[in-house]
Formats: structure tokens, C-alpha cells, sequence
């Protein structure tokens, strides 16, 4: 899919959400890289985990079977989401909940915030969720007076610490344990000044802080790591035991789900819940798995509401190659193991999605245009294929969207690059032999002038050395053959 042509699904609208960074990869990078306490707590965490994951998938001997299982599911829910969508709609519908349906971050906030002030409500509880994070539903309920508490320790922090997260999974990676002391000192209220940096004292401050909120607060807001189109069931996987709070304690609980979040039955779950613990923490299996349907009279939040988000899955659906991405189970697998992402940290990327899924994703769902730089962070080293366990082909989607970047930036051009003018000189010459064996000479000759291009061509030899041209041409090589 090279073209816009009417009747497109739309973008991610600008403006709006956390898709987008203030500035291109490379410049982001470059600065992240020269912060080496960033770097060696980013090395310790994904090193962590990576360990952790790789001794638990290693006891599955069927994970290869899994994971192939895992991407059907994804592949046949893709060719159908229509039809499960409707189908998820009515059986949450049935069963006493209300489905709300947003084009775009603009009216899914809008949505969310409206259904908050239905309730009198003033301040939200959360439960950690990508799609929130991507709208910038917290910035939206802040405008509108409504105070969100984020409830996972790692976004509590992230949220206390003023701070951007840097990873789908542990969002305060780039903090070690004596800077989140220093957040809760600054600004946890009525936090013990003599708190240390243990990881059980910091926990135990973050729970206490917290349980006053769950106690009070009338209003939930979760997102759905997986939704059964046959039951209605919204699942939700965690380790601390605050979604489960939230999503049983309120009287409302508003869920916000990207749309490729359904999966068409009960059994199809239990592939999920067996491939993201061993991806993502490293855990046989969730320490939390909280499941509801509708509304359960005299249990459980009386009103359940599900905002069904698109904000540019649509136009992620129209791309054959690219649309895998929307398989994503946000294990963070890929991020763990990516030797870009280890070095520069999740702020680089701009998105809140980061790592080589948000390489792929966040592109596809603004527009290439608008995170150009994106597709390019990578080695194509494919480690993240070998990692995801609904095998993903991420290295194919960048090349892929590598493509499309150039392709559009050629449509845009009035006058062509120096590139592409290079490209038809050298298919000129290649299709002309004499031509040719005259650039080989020229080539030869080349030796002397020494391994950088001249302008308008140096930028490539910039950060890289002419490979030197051989003492001999084939052609030579074959005519002195032939003489002999
Ligand atoms: S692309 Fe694969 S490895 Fe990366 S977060 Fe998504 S499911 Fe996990």
C-alpha cells in the first residue's frame, strides 16, 4: 500500500496523545546515549528479564506450537475483525455492559471524560493500559478538572515523577531504585522521610499511599489486554494486585480497548495466558488474571462501560505487510532483547510504544510521514522475530515501511534526490557495457583518491569507508585468461 486514495481509513489525528515525538530518532538517540547511567540501569533491567523469560519459556516443550498457535488466532481474528467486533459488542451488551465505539484519540477522550462526569466523579483510579497512554486520556481528564490516579507502582511513579514511561511492560525502567526514592520523597504525600531505597520499603510506601484511593474512589478506567467476541469477557493480566482492586472495587469501571484487542473465543484466551506471562515478566502465568462480563448484580462495578478504540487500526488493516503489527500482545519481548532499544531507552522513540513493535506500530498508526525516522532504528539484527511469541516478522514490516517512506517521499518530490538521480545513472551504465567497463576503470582509479565520496554523495561516507575496488575487473581478469 503505496497510495492514499479516498475513502482511506484515517491516521492517528495530530495534536492529540502520545504517538509522536518533538523530534527524530537519531537526535533523541544520540542524546540518550550519552546519559550512562540510563544505559547500565537499561542493561541491568532487560538483562533481568531477558534471564528470567528464557528459563521459563525453556520448560514449555510445545512453545514453538504455541507460538504458531497464537499468530492463527491473530491472523484469522485480522480477517474477520469486523464480524468479532459486532459479535463482542452484543454479548457484552447482553450482558448488562455499554459499548461506546471512538474513531480517534479526539473522541475516545471525549467519551471516557463525559461518562466520568455522569457519575459526579472528580478523580479516576487506573489501571496501567497502553491505549490510555496513547490517546492521553490523563492530560484530557486533567483539562476537564477530573484528577486520574495511576495505580500500577511503575506508572505511579512515572505519574509522580512528572516523567514519560520508557517501556510497554516496566514504564519506569530508566529509574534505579535510589532516583524512584527520591521521587516518593519529593512527591508522595505523607510519605516516611526515613523511607529507604529497599524495593520492599518503596512498595510498601506506593501500597500505602494507594489504599486510601482504592477505598474512595467511585471510578475506574482500565484497558483490556484481550476480549472474547464469543462470552463478552474483557480479561485483564497483571502482577500487583492493583487492577484487580480497580476493576472490582468501583461502582463504574470504563474500559478503553484498541480495536485488534478481541479474539474470537474462550478457548483461543488460553493460548494468550500461557504465551504473555513467559514473554513478558518471565512468570508461568499472571499473578493476577482478572476476567468480567457485563454486569454481575450486587458484585462488582454496576455500570460497565467498553470504548472500542480505532485511532488508525483501520489504516494498519489495509496494509497486507504491515497490518501484522496488530497482532501485538505488548509482551515487551521484543524491546528486551533489541540492541537498540538496550542503549537508547524507550524516550527515543517519542511514541508510547516503544522499541522495535513501536518501530512498526507507531508509523502505521500516524501516518509514515509524521515518525519517518522510526522504521530506520533498527539493525534488522531479527532478534525481535525470534522473541515474540506470536512471531511477529518485525524486520520484514521495517523494510516494508522503508519502502513506503521512500516511496512517498519520491511522490512529494517535484525534483528528484541526489539518490535517486545517482540510482539512474548507475541503471544507465549498468545497461551499457562500455560505459560500464569505463566506471570500472574509473572505480580502479578511485583507489587513489582515498575511501570518502565527494559532495553531493559524502553524507554516506560520512559514517562509513568506501570499500576499496579490486586490483583486477572481472573483465580484465577474463581477457587475460582468455589470452593465456
Ligand atoms: S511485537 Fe511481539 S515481542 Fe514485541 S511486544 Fe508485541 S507481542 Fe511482544
Amino acid at each position: 500500500m503505496t497510495e492514499t486514495f479516498l475513502g482511506m481509513p484515517a491516521t492517528a489525528p495530530a495534536g492529540v496523545g502520545n504517538l509522536r515525538g518533538d523530534e527524530p530518532f537519531p537526535v533523541a538517540a544520540r542524546r540518550a546515549l550519552a546519559d550512562a547511567q540510563l544505559r547500565r540501569n537499561l542493561r541491568h533491567a532487560t538483562g533481568t528479564i531477558r534471564a528470567k523469560s528464557a528459563a521459563v519459556i525453556g520448560e514449555v516443550p510445545d512453545w514453538p506450537e504455541l507460538r504458531a498457535a497464537g499468530r492463527a488466532i491473530k491472523s484469522d481474528t485480522m480477517a474477520r475483525l469486523p464480524e468479532l467486533l459486532e459479535q463482542l459488542e452484543a454479548a457484552v451488551t447482553a450482558a448488562g455492559g455499554t459499548v461506546h465505539w471512538a474513531t480517534d484519540a479526539v473522541e475516545a477522550n471525549r467519551i471516557v471524560t463525559d461518562l466520568v462526569r455522569a457519575t459526579g466523579a472528580d478523580r479516576v483510579m487506573k489501571v496501567k493500559s497502553m491505549a490510555t497512554q496513547e490517546i492521553g486520556l490523563n492530560e484530557a481528564l486533567e483539562a476537564a478538572g477530573i484528577e486520574p490516579v495511576e495505580t500500577d507502582l511503575a506508572e505511579l511513579i512515572v505519574q509522580l515523577g512528572r516523567d514519560r514511561p520508557s517501556h510497554i511492560l516496566v514504564p519506569a525502567i530508566h529509574r534505579n531504585r535510589a532516583e524512584i526514592r527520591e521521587v516518593f520523597l519529593r512527591e508522595m504525600p505523607g510519605v516516611d522521610p526515613a523511607l529507604t531505597d529497599e524495593p520492599a520499603a518503596l512498595a510498601a510506601a506506593a501500597r500505602r499511599h494507594l489504599r486510601a484511593t482504592f477505598l474512595s474512589t467511585k471510578v475506574a478506567v482500565s484497558g483490556a489486554n484481550f476480549a472474547v467476541a464469543e462470552t463478552g469477557t474483557l480479561a485483564v493480566v497483571e502482577s500487583e494486585g492493583n487492577g484487580r482492586m480497580c476493576l472490582t472495587l468501583p461502582e463504574t469501571l470504563i474500559t478503553v480497548m484498541g480495536i485488534e484487542k478481541v479474539i474470537p473465543t474462550w478457548d483461543d484466551l488460553g493460548v494468550f495466558l500461557q504465551l504473555l506471562p513467559r514473554a513478558s515478566t518471565g512468570e508461568r502465568m499472571n499473578p493476577y488474571t482478572s476476567m468480567w462480563t457485563g454486569v454481575t448484580p450486587g458484585d462488582g462495578p454496576q455500570q460497565v462501560h467498553l470504548v472500542l478504540l480505532d485511532n488508525g487500526r483501520s489504516a494498519v488493516l489495509a496494509d497486507e505487510v504491515g497490518r501484522q503489527a496488530l497482532h501485538c500482545i505488548r509482551c515487551s519481548a521484543c524491546l528486551n532483547v533489541c540492541p537498540v532499544y538496550e542503549r537508547t531507552g524507550g524516550h527515543a522513540y517519542g511514541s508510547v510504544y516503544p522499541g522495535p513493535i513501536g518501530a512498526v506500530l507507531s508509523p502505521q498508526l500516524t501516518g509514515v510521514e509524521e515518525n519517518a525516522s522510526l522504521p530506520y532504528a533498527s539493525s534488522l539484527c531479527g532478534a525481535c522475530f525470534d522473541a515474540c511469541p506470536v512471531m511477529i516478522d518485525i524486520p520484514s514490516v521495517l523494510v516494508h515501511l522503508r519502502a513506503r517512506h521512500v516511496a512517498e517521499q519520491r511522490a512529494a518530490r517535484r525534483t528528484p534526490s541526489a539518490e535517486a538521480v545517482a540510482m539512474a545513472a548507475a541503471a544507465y551504465t549498468m545497461d551499457h557495457p562500455r560505459l560500464y567497463a569505463a566506471a570500472q576503470r574509473a572505480a580502479g582509479l578511485g583507489r587513489i583518491a582515498g575511501r570518502a565520496l565527494p559532495p553531493p554523495l559524502n553524507g554516506w561516507t560520512a559514517s562509513r569507508d568506501v570499500p576499496a575496488a579490486p586490483p583486477q575487473t572481472f573483465r580484465q581478469w577474463w581477457s587475460e585468461r582468455s589470452r593465456s
